[in-house]
């Protein structure tokens, strides 16, 4: 059960999402929309985005 939860955060938090390069902010959009760089920050409008890191924060997917 625990185990089950963690997997459903683990997507809530990570699946997806997205770190703007220029000013940290997250946002949820999908590796399809970044390759085609279709996808922009809503906060300054950079394009240049990662995926939020999780192995650095000790949570395996
Ligand atoms: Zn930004």
């Amino acid at each position: 059960m625990v185990k089950k939860l963690n997997e459903i955060v683990l997507k809530r938090n990570y699946l997806n999402v997205y770190v703007c390069m220029n000013c940290n902010a997250k946002l949820r959009t999908t590796q399809a929309k970044v390759a085609l760089r279709k996808s922009k920050c809503r906060k300054c409008g950079s394009k240049d985005l990662r995926l939020k890191a999780k192995e650095r924060r000790g949570a395996k997917v």
